[in-house]
């Protein structure tokens, strides 16, 4: 059964420094009617990303800011309702940056199926969907490890740092990530098999950690969350290293961004490569990404945690939470009912 009304969240203020609850609200708004070929979807798993945070500012960007009153962007997965577009059944699996909100029209042409039989459908939102995909080619393409070679990684219990870690082993490489905290630590190195992982919020000489975990160097860094933490990884850098640079999480809520990198000198002398990437420059290879990874996870070699809240209402909290570190894998919000949750 089809509600009449259904909730979603808007953007109500752009906040300086870090967002609090009230710059969203959450409203009551008629379920929209599918018109033509458009489909209507329910929501069930809303993605939490770090990238939101951007677009809550009015700057220029690679993606438009949200406008104030707009819904907030974000990535969904869930079930078709009515579909005049021939590709979409009701029951389907979909996954579509569709909002904050619990129903929305898509046109189809964005809309990717996911097979329910392959994993939790949740997975679409995280190592089977962007954020697998980020990992995946940020790794592969940017950071190009060869087996044998030291990979670092930053937020590395994060949706993300999670699986960059994991590609790396399946490469060969010796993986070594920086967390926040000895649980997301002990994730890192007994879940998911990395050799090692540096506790930032403990150490208090994070070069030091770095030089132990890395005896001999850093090959590949792949750099999620910039600042500090980067600083210390550019010190310990070899010949030839290489950089991926894919976030920089430390300098969001950021209401003037630090100076900084100054700890360039040595990238001349180590002829290190540093490069920025954006997950959609990979668009056309999603399914290929996708495929392996998905045989991997079906495998066990690739494992995923993931920190699922329940209820549009708690989005806003959940997603300041993220920022802060707070979450404890893939951050996701339940918005309704998982048919294929046993
Ligand atoms: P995530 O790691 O699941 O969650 C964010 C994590 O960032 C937090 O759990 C926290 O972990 C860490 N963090 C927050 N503030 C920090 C600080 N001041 N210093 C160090 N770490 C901090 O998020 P994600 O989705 O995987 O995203 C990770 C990064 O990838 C972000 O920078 C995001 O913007 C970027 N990203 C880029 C692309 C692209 O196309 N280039 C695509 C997706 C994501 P700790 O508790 O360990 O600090």
């Amino acid at each position: 059964m089809i509600l009449k009304s259904h909730r979603r969240v808007v953007l109500v203020r752009r906040p300086p420094g870090e967002p609090a609850e009230s710059d969203f609200r959450v409203e009551d708004v008629p379920v929209p009617e599918p018109v033509g070929r458009e489909v209507l979807v329910r929501a069930i798993y809303l993605s939490l990303d770090p990238y939101m945070r951007g677009r809550m500012r009015d700057v220029k960007s690679y993606a438009p800011p949200v406008g104030l009153g707009e819904v907030m962007t974000g990535g969904i997965v869930g079930e078709v309702v009515k579909s005049g577009h021939p590709k979409f059944q009701p029951g389907d699996i979909v996954e579509e940056r569709l909002g904050w909100q619990e129903y929305a029209i898509s046109d189809g042409a964005e809309l990717r199926k996911v097979d329910p039989s392959l994993a939790p459908i949740s997975t679409a939102n995280g190592v089977l969907g962007m954020t697998g995909l980020t990992a995946y080619y940020g790794l592969y393409e940017i950071g190009q490890p060869k087996a044998g070679e030291t990979v670092v990684v930053s937020a590395a219990s994060g949706a993300v740092g999670q699986v960059v870690g994991q590609l790396a082993k399946l490469m060969g490489c010796r993986a070594v990530g920086i967390a926040g905290g000895k649980r997301k630590c002990d994730l890192v190195t007994r879940d998911l098999g990395f050799d090692a992982c540096i506790d930032y919020k403990a150490e208090a000489d994070i070069d030091a950690a770095l030089k132990a975990a890395c005896p001999k160097g850093v090959d590949v860094y792949f750099d999620n969350v910039g600042g500090a933490i980067s600083d210390a990884v550019f010190k310990n850098l070899n010949f030839f290293a290489r950089v991926a640079l894919c976030g920089s999480i430390s300098q969001y809520n950021a209401a003037a961004s630090e100076l900084g990198p100054r700890l360039l000198g040595p990238f001349v002398g180590r002829r290190v490569r540093m490069q920025g990437f954006i997950v959609w420059d990979y668009a056309a290879r999603a399914t290929a990404a996708f495929n392996q990874m998905g045989e991997w996870v079906r495998a066990g070699k690739l494992k995923y945690r993931e920190d699922i809240v329940e209820g549009i209402d708690k989005a806003p909290r959940a997603f300041i939470g993220m920022l802060r570190g707070e979450n404890f894998g893939k951050a996701q919000v339940r918005l309704g009912r998982d048919p294929y949750l046993k």
